[in-house]
């Protein structure tokens, strides 16, 4: 890839990162951790040529996502059909393009795998999973060890290709700050990874407190799996999924369950 578009993709995801961690904090204070993040932006922004990072800032006032990837010759931005010439100028991957009509960035993008598909006539949050991406019981030691897990089963599952890189990742956002909500409930979740599409597990588990950890230990999570063309819609999700298992009784019935059939019928009616 690109060594800039690389720069760029790595900032906006730390730029994301700020964001969501500033909506999961609720009110506990994060801020050496928010300055550190701010840390690594600036300086990721100051290597970039002054060019290229004002047209960041300008695009990025305009739309959550300046960066968009090339699919079939589309930008995923903005929809429209890029010609011939511009689409084999991204493929070469010399230099940086825009999109003629909407000014994004573009790169080309091959992250989409083939294969196991979340079924389609699945309607809202449930196209994202799937039944055999409900785990019951996660026997986890600790948070880590959860994250682990739950990367190994998605990719057993074949929804990502690569369990350990998946594990790894997931390890990696969760150490800039936290996913996990006051009330126990975790959105850990990997950006950029070959995947079928937006992929979530989600997984029930007990974990003993830890007394040393200011971050209660994670009943339920949601592990995902986020390419990057489902960036920005992630956090439409993560917020959809906070709200609803932020009320008490929602949280507690699907605690309860079971089995991955019990799960699966309640985590279809999810935002209905
Ligand atoms: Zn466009």
């Amino acid at each position: 890839m690109n060594k800039f578009i690389n720069q760029l993709l790595q900032m906006h995801d730390l730029e994301v990162t700020l964001k969501e961690s500033h909506f999961i904090s609720k009110g506990r204070d994060l801020r050496s951790a928010w300055s550190e993040l701010e840390e690594d932006i600036r300086e990721l922004k100051s290597s970039l040529p002054f060019e290229i990072s004002s047209v960041y800032d300008r695009i990025s006032k305009r739309y959550p996502m300046p960066i968009s990837p090339m699919s079939d010759g589309t930008c995923t931005g903005c929809f429209i059909n890029l010609p011939v010439g511009l689409v084999n100028r991204v493929k070469s991957d010399n230099e940086i393009v825009s999109c003629p009509s909407c000014q994004r960035f573009l790169y080309y993008d091959d992250s989409r795998m083939e294969g196991q598909q979340t079924e389609l006539h699945y309607k809202g949050i449930a196209r994202f999973s799937s039944p055999e991406l409900m785990i019951p019981a996660l026997k986890a030691t600790s948070m880590d060890n959860a994250m682990k897990q739950i990367a190994m089963h998605t990719a057993e599952k074949g929804f990502v290709e690569d369990g350990q890189l998946f594990s790894q990742l997931l390890l990696e956002r969760e150490a800039l700050s936290s996913t996990v909500f006051e009330n126990g409930v975790a959105f850990p979740h990997a950006r950029g990874i070959r995947a079928c599409g937006l992929t979530l597990t989600v997984a029930i588990c007990a974990i003993k407190p830890d007394k040393k950890n200011a971050v209660p230990p994670p009943r339920l999570l949601f592990g995902s799996a986020v390419p990057r063309q489902t960036s920005m819609f992630y956090l439409e999700l993560v917020s959809k999924l906070a709200q609803y298992f932020g009320k008490e009784e929602n949280l507690k019935k699907f605690l309860a369950c079971k089995s991955a059939e019990q799960m699966w019928k309640l985590f279809v009616l999810v935002g209905k």
